[in-house]
């Protein structure tokens, strides 16, 4: 029998009727002969109360802890899900990660799937199972201990499944019909995409769009897993959401596809620190080590052998980055006048594929962003992509200005 995989996220399931919903979706793909793999995430605001929970409990956490308490959400939709397909006469069981069993590193909160054998649901399919409904964003890491993939991690769960299952495509159903080319929550004007080539998701997933987890677009483009975005709530027809597909299978492309936000970024300079060689290493191999995630980086000019470093990092990361910097520098291996943070920034971001061969986006987001009396704080680039770094009150304003200047209300 074929094989489709289905992941449902949390606003999905965030009730029984829509967990009905849900799985009279999966009774119609098993009507049409497949079997069926569906991977269900915690209902929804259930994943943020359980983080809520530890963190009060223990604000410094032992992170196998945070995982055992955050992962229980999957588990409740899993085996409710596997009821209402039996109460439909749909042959179902749940399965937790560690009865897969999914194989992870033993990174706890952001580990990643190493191996997901697949002869245990193989079996049951084979004893007529239709329906193995997973429970997504959690693992068991080689110690033995439960582990999860980080925020969103369902949908690369999901997509490691279609892989190791050979699926012949992962439908991801979540509450908006597709890739739109900014977030529609927040553009009015955002367009539905009918097909967004890998490279262009990955980016967007990265710089914040969160419909797809990066790490799941980055396993789909690896494997080559046909994966699909669409909407719980409507009838779907076969070709129905968005398609993320190799670039040489989209006819023809805007050279700005899509604008990406992230709103909870800080930016931090360190004021003052001498410029000689090994300075940027002796920053951020402190910085790393205290698991800050470090995305923008600039360095003033000197003078008189003293530069200022300037970073970004997410907003909860602040207190961690100054309390390594405040040690690094007690230790004698950094030396810096003060360090500086503003916690009230956001990065905006246009990705197209087509930028490798037109110039002047850069410019032309520069001029928007200045038409708008917004004022630009750190600038990076790379081959597809172009991200800035602004005050978070004029986020939406900028993404906005910046979809209407890139006529994204046109895409399709
Ligand atoms: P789920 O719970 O189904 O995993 P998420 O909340 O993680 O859903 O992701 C879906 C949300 O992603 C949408 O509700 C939307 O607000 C947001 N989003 C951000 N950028 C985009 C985009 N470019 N296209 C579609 N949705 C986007
Ligand atoms: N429930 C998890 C989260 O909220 C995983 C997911 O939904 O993808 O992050
Ligand atoms: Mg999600």
């Amino acid at each position: 029998m074929p094989v489709l995989v289905m992941k449902f996220g949390g606003t999905s399931v965030a009730t029984l009727d829509r967990i009905k919903r849900a799985a009279k979706r999966v009774g119609v793909e098993v009507a049409k002969g497949y079997d069926v793999i569906v991977i269900v995430s915690a209902m929804s605001g259930e994943t943020n109360k359980l983080v809520g929970f530890v963190e009060e409990t223990s604000p410094l956490f032992d992170a196998r802890e945070y995982d055992a308490v955050v992962s229980s959400g999957e588990n409740v939709t899993a085996g409710l899900m596997a009821l209402t397909l039996q109460e439909m006469d749909v042959p179902a069981r749940s399965w937790q990660g560690w009865q897969v069993p999914v194989k992870t590193t033993s990174a706890h909160s952001a580990a990643r799937i190493e191996d997901i054998p697949p002869e245990n649901i193989m079996r049951k399919f084979g004893e007529g199972m239709k329906v193995a409904v997973v429970a997504g964003f959690q693992g068991i890491s080689p110690e033995g201990r439960i582990t999860t993939l980080g925020r969103g991690g369902s949908d690369t769960t999901a997509v490691a499944f279609a892989a190791a299952f050979g699926a012949e495509r992962c439908d991801i159903y979540t509450d908006v019909d597709g890739v739109y080319t900014t977030d529609p929550r927040i553009c009015d004007k955002a367009r539905k995409l009918d097909r967004i080539a890998f490279e262009e998701m990955l980016e967007l997933a990265s710089l914040g769009a969160k419909v797809l987890q990066t790490r799941s677009v980055e396993l789909a483009m690896r494997y080559k897993v046909k994966l699909r975005v669409l909407s719980s709530f409507e009838e779907q027809s076969d070709d129905a959401g968005t398609l993320v597909c190799d670039e040489e299978d989209i006819m023809e492309s805007n050279v700005v596809a899509g604008v990406a936000y992230s709103r909870d970024e800080a930016k931090m300079t360190l004021v003052s620190v001498a410029d000689r060689p090994g300075i940027a290493a002796a920053i951020f191999t402190p910085l790393s080590e205290a698991g800050v995630n470090v995305d923008m980086i600039v360095q003033n000019i000197s003078e008189e052998g003293r530069t200022d470093m300037t970073f970004s990092c997410p907003t909860n990361q602040v207190q961690r980055a100054e309390k390594a910097m405040m040690e690094a520098k007690a230790a004698g291996k950094i030396n810096f006048h003060d360090i500086v943070a503003d916690t009230a920034v956001a990065k905006v971001s246009v990705v197209g594929i087509g930028m490798r061969s037109h110039t002047g986006v850069a410019a032309k987001m520069f001029q928007v962003l200045s038409k708008e009396g917004i004022n630009i704080k750190v600038i990076t680039t790379s081959e597809i992509k172009i991200s800035v770094l602004i005050d978070r009150k004029y986020m939406e304003l900028a993404v906005q200005a910046l979809h209407d200047a890139f006529e994204l209300e046109k895409a399709a």
